[in-house]
């Protein structure tokens, strides 16, 4: 029999029409989880609030359990997730390459959180794609690459690979080790995933997993005031000059272009998080449906995407700009120039003109 995809969003439903871990995988995992292990969680390059939360929470979680855990990023975090219970103990690859490399070969089973190719990892993806240990795949990006992965916990579906954690937590029958400290993590995740529940939070096992967390003791006003209300003077003023002045509106295309040059950068005395959120202000206005943001680094352009509505923000990128994400929220790169990097924006645009042109309606 065919199964049809279910009305009802209860999670007994939806884990049995996704793919996921089957239930020899589920017990195997019990099982190598049952006694004390050398474990690495990890996530991916520029962590954003999910890759930061799904990371803390499943370190939290397997330090409880018992496990020798270490928690690793590839690059800085921002500094607005640094009140997470846990972040003083990670560790930074490009600040301590040598000692991750040591961690990264000794340990046992290695947890990916929050990106689904190995190469997202960022620099030190080569060597996790070598090191003996099992390495646990749990996200919720579309087309997974597999291959480096011995266990793939990927469902598209979900706001967040936070929520993917809490069903893991559930599915390995730990349900009762979850707490506060694990639940301001996996909050976190859920609420910056899903722009405080603005997009990808149609579930309603989304809201069961968030009430949860309250219940737990999640303080929700007060993360929500911890993640967005700690700008820097300087931050807010990169923002106006970025909307005011470097603001470019494509009308025939429903798209509107920011680009931050390394010296708006510099005047505005950039810290690591001070671009985020940038990119979603163009979408405020009622004839925009796809937004960009270019933001000159060292080597190449950072891209950024977020559009509404059904516009694959995400294949757009794959296709033209070295990157990929979600529907509606993307992120990629160019190693030409700024000006070139925004023709080649204003070249592609056109093959999406029809695409483009909707308007949302009730
Ligand atoms: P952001 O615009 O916030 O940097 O990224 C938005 C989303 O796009 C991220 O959540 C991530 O899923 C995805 N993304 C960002 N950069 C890349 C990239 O270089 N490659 C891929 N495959 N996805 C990316
Ligand atoms: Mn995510």
């Amino acid at each position: 029999m065919i199964p049809v995809k279910p009305a009802d969003n209860s999670l007994s439903l939806r884990l049995f029409f996704e793919p996921m871990l089957n239930i020899q995988q589920q017990s195997e995992l019990r099982i190598l989880l049952g006694e004390s292990k050398k474990i690495v969680v990890t996530t991916h390059n520029n962590p954003d609030g999910d890759a930061m939360g799904s990371l803390l929470a499943m370190y939290h979680y397997l330090r409880k359990k018992g496990h020798d855990v270490s928690a690793v990023v590839p690059n800085q975090f921002p500094g607005f997730y640094s009140w997470m219970p846990g972040t003083d103990d990670i560790l930074i690859y490009e600040k301590t390459a040598k000692k991750i490399q040591k961690l990264l070969a000794g340990a046992q089973l290695i947890f990916c959180l929050d990106y689904n190719a190995i190469e997202r990892f960022g620099a030190p993806s080569e060597i996790l794609a070598r090191v003996p240990g099992k390495r646990i795949m749990i996200d919720h990006h579309v087309d997974p690459s597999p291959d480096h992965f011995d266990y793939n916990f990927s469902v598209v579906n979900t706001s967040s690979s936070g929520e993917l954690v809490y069903d893991f937590i559930v599915m390995m029958g730990d349900k009762p080790l979850l707490d506060k400290p694990i639940a301001d993590c996996l909050y976190t995740s859920i609420v910056t995933d899903t722009g405080s529940f603005s997009y990808a939070a149609n579930n309603a096992k989304t809201y069961q997993v968030t009430a949860e967390l309250v219940s737990l003791g999640v303080n929700a006003s007060q993360v929500h005031r911890l993640i967005y209300d700690t700008f820097t003077e300087n931050r807010l003023r990169l923002l106006g000059h970025a909307i005011s002045n470097r603001m470019i509106v494509l009308d025939d295309f429903h798209t509107a272009l920011v680009y931050l040059t390394k010296d708006d950068l510099k005047k505005y005395d950039f810290k690591v998080g001070d671009t985020e959120g940038i990119v979603n202000y163009p979408l405020m206005m009622d004839k925009i449906n796809l937004s960009i943001l270019l933001t000159e680094k060292e080597n190449m352009i950072r891209m950024s995407f977020r559009s509404k509505g059904g516009f694959p923000a995400n294949q757009l990128v794959s296709k033209y700009f070295n990157g990929g994400g979600h529907l509606n929220a993307a992120g990629g790169k160019s190693f030409a120039t700024m000006e070139k990097t925004i023709e080649k924006v204003k070249e592609v645009l056109p093959e999406y003109r029809k695409e483009l042109d909707f308007k949302l309606n009730y």
